[in-house]
């Protein structure tokens, strides 16, 4: 989609630290970390969010880049998985994301 940063960032128009890529998804770091590993996973495809019809082979693919992301970056401790829908959960960016956050005690505020 034309005017989206992260559809911008799939197809490599504007650089990012990759950390996995396949077909169907991104995974790269967020440019504003709130924790030591924070990792965005994203379909290529444009979907506003995660209740935006997006195809089981997508959201598939898009846990299995979350596996690698905590693979590749030693998250054997544990880590949160958390997808900002809607305005009400503060979305900024309105291509379906999920942020992977780890590499501290995350402790047990907000879930
Ligand atoms: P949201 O608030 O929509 O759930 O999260 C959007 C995230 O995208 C934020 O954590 C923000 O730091 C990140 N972000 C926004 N623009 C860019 C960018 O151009 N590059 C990267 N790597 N992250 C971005
Ligand atoms: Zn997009």
């Amino acid at each position: 989609m034309e005017d989206c940063i992260f559809c911008k960032i799939a197809a490599h128009e504007i650089p990012s630290t990759v950390v996995y890529e396949d077909d169907l998804v991104i995974a790269f770091d967020d440019l504003n970390p709130q924790a030591p590993v924070h990792t965005l996973v994203i379909p290529k495809g444009h979907y506003a969010d995660i209740v935006d019809g997006v195809p089981g082979e997508v959201l598939a693919a898009m846990a299995h880049a979350v596996s690698e992301v905590a693979r590749i970056k030693g998250l054997s401790d544990g880590f949160r998985v958390i997808s900002n829908t809607g305005a009400a959960a503060g979305q900024t960016v309105m291509h379906f994301h999920m942020h992977v956050l780890g590499g501290t005690d995350l402790g047990e505020n907000l879930l």
